[in-house]
């Protein structure tokens, strides 16, 4: 199992931020005129379903999801 990093960017693979994805679904509250958090979902309220994480580089700073980096690290593996 490889879970090498690899920026896409500048190709660094030592330094990485992972940021975990915390998803609170809102909604518009026309009383209160805020947004405010949702307790279940809607029935048009389509659920997240994008990447759990996303990777930022340590050394040039891009943000992309996870499996970018994993590609690029196992292109570049041979
Ligand atoms: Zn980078």
């Amino acid at each position: 199992m490889n879970h090498t990093y690899m920026c896409p960017s500048c190709r660094a693979k030592t330094r990485f931020n992972v940021i975990d994805q915390v998803v609170t679904p809102v909604m518009w509250n026309n009383d209160e005129g805020d947004y405010e958090e949702t307790e279940r979902q809607e029935l048009f309220h389509m659920a997240y379903n994008g990447p759990d994480k996303r990777i930022q580089c340590g050394s040039c700073g891009l943000v992309e999801d996870e499996i970018r980096f994993l590609k690029m690290a196992q292109n570049n593996a041979k």
